[in-house]
């Protein structure tokens, strides 16, 4: 397969997952009787533009038809968007009626803080579960993947928006390119796209392995992106890290000579180069530190099965079937997943076959696996009590801790 942004052929595998199912692809108890299908989980860095990538594609249609991935089932989420629309509407001088479009749009979580702003909002989601929740709830959005042709379909009945935004979506594309091109057209009279993504530098950093899954199809730098986005008449301008998701770049995207280049661009291009975000070297070493990581949390698993200790896993997030896979982690170690999400509960998670319970009226086990560890720091104060009467997290990102009530404190923030 070629480059995804560069289309060149010299591409480099240095991480190999195995072969594993798609991961929000959940089990219905219907399904455990036939195997589900497996596809490769390889990672690739392009000697030529530098853009890591997995190199192969599940279609877009199996993996975002139906999406149980709802934005507004966290807090944290929430109050996100909300700081972000209120940077966004102060920054660029957002005014009543100006068009906004979110491309990704989920269940309208985002769109929905536009709101008090009196901004026209239009959501484009081409997962029909969540279109429908959104338009339930009053924010118009539409059922399809964007792309060059539905961007021409926007401006033909809404006209030209004044801010594009992506959160959490850019790392998704099929299409990429048909994408960049629509989201170009759609911002040329002075619009801006404003992409959120999880940053690569974090996921090295922090040996977050567990972002790779067949959803994610490319991993960004700046260095990538503008790549991309200069293929299509289009630059950078504003470039800041937030700490969504466990460390995301946000950017601020314009067509070439229309605003100022901040000094932050020029900044987060010079982070990646220090951190080696060019070079294969790096990505040698993280695969490396990625089987430290298998080696050390297997052997706490063990130990918690020797010793009789049950664990369940805190959650059911799409990394979470990622790490199961990667290191064959099945029930045998740990028991289930609890979750509130009540699209997933009463489902399995796909190759580890862990079945997903509802946190509320499941017994508490010895120890929680972590899965979802971004969201660490709104888990654990949640789950002072459990700690501090003898439960224990098991965190394994960015390297295996268990957290109890001896070290509590250190942990809470
Ligand atoms: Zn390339």
């Amino acid at each position: 397969m070629p480059c995804r942004v560069c289309h060149s052929e010299r591409l480099e595998q240095f991480l190999d997952l195995g072969d594993q199912p798609h991961c929000d692809s959940l089990l219905l108890p219907a399904d455990l009787s036939r195997r589900e299908p497996y596809y490769p989980l390889q990672v690739c860095f392009c000697h030529e533009c530098t853009a890591v990538q997995i190199n192969y594609t599940v279609p877009k249609e199996t993996m975002f038809g139906e999406y149980l991935y709802v934005s507004g089932t966290t807090q944290t989420l929430r109050t996100h968007f909300q700081n972000s629309t209120d940077r966004l509407v102060a920054r660029l001088g957002l005014k009543a009626n100006d068009l906004v479009v979110d491309i990704g749009s989920n269940d309208g979580t985002w769109l929905a803080c536009y709101n008090k702003y009196g901004l026209r909002t239009l959501g484009v989601d081409g997962a029909r579960n969540l279109a429908e929740m959104a338009n339930a709830r009053g924010i118009e959005t539409w059922a399809k993947f964007f792309n060059a042709d539905v961007a021409r379909e926007i401006i033909a009945t809404k006209g030209r928006a004044k801010l594009v935004t992506a959160a959490g979506v850019f790392f998704h594309l099929e299409e990429l390119h048909s994408v960049t091109e629509g989201i170009a057209e759609l911002i040329r009279d002075g619009g801006v796209f404003c992409v959120q993504a999880i940053s690569l530098t974090a996921m090295l950093r922090y040996t977050q392995f567990d972002q790779v899954y067949h959803e994610h199809l490319t991993y960004w730098t700046v260095k990538s992106l503008e790549r991309l986005f200069g293929q299509y008449g289009l630059e950078i301008f504003h470039a800041d890290m937030l700490p969504i998701h466990g460390g995301s770049m946000e950017l601020l995207v314009a067509p070439k000579g229309t605003q100022p280049i901040d000094a932050s661009v020029a900044k987060m291009r010079a982070d990646e180069e220090q951190l080696g975000c060019h070079q294969i070297e790096t990505y040698r070493n993280f695969a490396k530190r990625v089987r430290e990581i298998e080696i050390e949390l297997m052997g706490i698993l063990r130990d918690y099965a020797t010793q009789g200790k049950t664990v369940q896993a805190f959650g059911a997030p799409a990394k979470g079937a990622t790490l199961l896979n990667s290191f064959h982690i099945t029930t045998d170690l740990v028991q289930c997943a609890v979750e509130v999400n009540s699209l997933k509960i009463g489902k399995y998670i796909p190759g580890a076959r862990l079945p997903i319970v509802d946190e509320k009226t499941t017994t508490p086990p010895d120890a929680y696996l972590i899965l979802a560890w971004n969201f660490l720091s709104e888990f654990l104060p949640k789950k002072r009590e459990y700690i501090m009467a003898g439960g224990e997290f098991i965190v394994p990102i960015p390297r295996p801790v268990v957290i109890n009530r001896h070290n509590y404190a250190q942990y809470v923030k």
